[in-house]
């Protein structure tokens, strides 16, 4: 395998270290920058393949990185995973609709780390195959037939609405990954749809009554959004 290029942003230096060991000792290429204008610079530079990037930076913040960064054609496919402290959730839902991917909150374990990193390389967000991937998703008892718009929990149907089987379809096509209720209602309906986030939570509760038992695999990130359970 060669080794895959990681830039880190970060500005506190012993997160900074923690984070660049870690990422070693597994085989990445690991670069550094410990603020957003210098990582900028970098991402011109070195083009790295993923991004670890501190929310809370001096001057240019975490977020402006995501939207210069989407504004990109050449880097805006790049995976971004922010590292954030508790109480970020704006900034994350910020983050999450300008392009990141993932976010990681400190403190985190670096077990956790490096496998957000593997996932991220592995699975991008962007680049996803549309929400017409005709797949079966399996977890457990619960099976969704995205051809058939079918929903099985152990054989027996369920009888869900348009919206409710695209949100829940869109949500366990990524088993793992958040999403803002903003990204969902653009995944299901379109971005000129007038939707609000508390019609995403109406959606939800329906999904999970009908669901039942398998209703618990729809987590609900307190003040970011939603994300099926991995
Ligand atoms: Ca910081």
């Amino acid at each position: 395998m060669s080794e895959k290029k990681v830039l880190i942003i970060e500005d506190e230096e012993d997160i900074l270290a923690l984070i660049h060991y870690n990422l070693t000792k597994e085989g990445f290429n690991v670069i550094c920058a410990s603020s957003g204008e210098e990582g900028l610079k970098m991402v011109a530079e070195e083009k790295p393949e993923l991004i670890l990037l501190d929310l809370m930076l001096p001057g240019m913040n975490g977020v402006d990185i995501c939207r210069s960064l989407q504004k990109e054609p050449e880097f805006c496919e790049i995976p971004i995973i922010m590292v954030t402290a508790k109480g970020e959730e704006s900034d994350i839902v910020a983050g999450l609709e300008l392009g990141a991917d993932d976010y990681i909150t400190k403190p985190f374990s670096p077990k956790i780390l490096v496998a957000r990193a593997k996932a991220a390389l592995r699975h991008p967000r962007k680049g996803a195959p549309a929400i017409s991937d005709d797949s079966v998703i399996k977890a457990q008892e619960l099976v969704i037939h995205p051809g058939k718009k079918e929903v099985l929990v152990g054989n027996q149907p369920i009888n869900l609405t348009f919206t409710e089987f695209h949100v829940l379809h869109f949500l366990a096509r990524r088993p793992g990954w958040v999403f803002t209720r903003y990204q969902i209602v653009n995944a299901v309906r379109g971005e000129d749809y007038s939707v609000t986030d508390r019609a995403v939570d109406v959606q939800i509760v329906g999904l999970r009554k009908k669901l039942g038992p398998y209703g618990k695999y729809i987590e609900t990130v307190r003040g970011v959004g939603y994300r099926f359970k991995d």
